[in-house]
């Protein structure tokens, strides 16, 4: 048998390692691994505030999302 014939797991995969270390696009600092891809919760709420604000700043769009109980007949 010939042992150079396994391949070990350590091989270098093609990864995007440099795209990995991200900044939190919040405020710029580096992303924190629980708040991915922000810095802290302060941040992700900020996020999450726009989102939300930027959907309800736009008037006379229809809201199409669905809707808790929608299944009802
Ligand atoms: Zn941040």
């Amino acid at each position: 048998m010939n042992p150079s014939s396994r391949r070990k797991a350590s091989e270098p995969a093609t990864r995007p390692a440099a795209v990995k270390a991200g900044k939190c696009p919040i405020c710029g600092k580096p992303q924190d691994m629980g708040y991915r891809p922000f810095c802290s919760k302060r941040c992700s709420d900020i996020d999450l505030g726009r989102w939300l604000g930027s959907r309800y700043a736009v008037p006379g769009e229809p809201i199409s999302t669905r809707t808790e109980g929608d299944d009802e007949q």
